[in-house]
């Protein structure tokens, strides 16, 4: 069984992203600039935040990081966007998700420049994508993409099923997987809270995504042996004898599942350290695209 080991995968992405970033100052020109708008005091959110910041730093980028308070009126959320949209300096803006709930999302999504839409949720980057054109792909199916691509994972021609469509995860997933791409040409079946049989669908995965957010959902008898399973889930389970009185949980009961996968990756230390890896991939792309490409 290989473990598809997302603080490996992540790191050697991370490397090339700080030599680039170290060519660049060389020769005198700035580093790549990530905004990040954090709203209100969601406990996951502030984490996924602070650990991209950190990666910032590692790296070599400029960050800022705008905190604005639970009961901010949209308005004042929309304003900062277009300042920063607004802002030569900044090449990638960061909304993190989810938003208070008197706030659109839709609305927010849509106010941010798609040249420096580094999250890829803007309807442009969507259509871009699905339409198999450069673009910024949402940072966690980007993740799991170079996570395929680092463990040569093959995928031509296999049955791939994707549970979740969210716009975030699934969805966008299940049109990478099904594109025209190295690490893609997959049959794709994708499924949701409606499917009828999931495990009927699931038996017949070559390769499995599990991103439906219900800690240990899938388990062995969901999966046919030597099948490739990647794990998207993160759920905070409550366990008085864990330190922070919870612990993370994926989608994929790992203990298990592992036992029959060829393939798999662990939560945590799968997906979610590729996903900040897709985002700093494409934050280097919304600088490369906005200051060298005219030269
Ligand atoms: P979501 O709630 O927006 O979507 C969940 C999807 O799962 C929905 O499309 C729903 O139809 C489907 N679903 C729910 N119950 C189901 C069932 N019983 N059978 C089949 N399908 C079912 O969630 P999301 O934003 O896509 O996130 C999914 C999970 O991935 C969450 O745990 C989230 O925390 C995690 N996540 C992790 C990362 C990361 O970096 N690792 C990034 C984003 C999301």
């Amino acid at each position: 069984m290989l473990l598809l080991d997302g603080k490996i995968a992540s790191q050697s992405v991370k490397q090339n992203l700080t030599e680039a970033t170290k060519k660049l100052l060389e020769q005198g020109k700035r580093a790549p600039h990530l905004a990040a708008i954090l709203t209100g005091n969601n406990g996951a959110s502030e984490t996924y935040v602070a650990s991209k910041v950190k990666t910032c730093s590692e790296i070599g980028y400029k960050s800022t990081l705008i905190r604005l308070e639970e009961t901010v009126e949209e308005q004042e959320l929309l304003r900062k966007i277009i300042e920063l949209n607004n802002d030569d300096s900044v090449d990638g803006i960061l909304v993190q998700l989810p938003l208070p709930k008197h706030i659109s999302e839709a609305k927010v999504i849509n106010s941010i420049n798609p040249d420096k839409d580094v999250d890829g949720f803007h309807p442009v980057s969507v259509g871009r994508m699905v339409q198999g054109l450069d673009t910024f792909i949402p940072a966690t199916p980007y993740g799991i993409m170079l996570m395929l691509e680092h463990y040569n994972v093959e995928t031509k021609g296999k049955h791939a099923v994707v549970i979740g469509r969210s716009n975030i995860v699934g969805r966008p997933m299940s049109i990478l997987l099904s594109s025209n791409l190295p690490y893609g040409n997959c049959t794709v079946t994708i499924c949701h809270s409606h499917t009828v049989n999931l495990k009927e669908i699931t038996l017949q995965a070559d390769i499995i995504i599990a991103a439906l957010g219900r800690a240990e959902f899938v388990r062995e008898d969901m999966v046919k042996e030597g099948a490739t399973v990647i794990d998207v889930g993160i759920t905070r389970v409550d366990d008085a004898s864990a330190a922070k009185g919870y612990r993370i949980k994926g989608d994929v009961d790992f203990a298990n599942v592992a036992k029959k996968a060829s393939a798999i990756s662990p939560v945590p230390g799968g997906v979610g350290p590729m996903t900040i890896a897709g985002l700093m991939k494409n934050t280097m792309d919304a600088y490369i695209r906005r200051n060298l490409s005219i030269e």
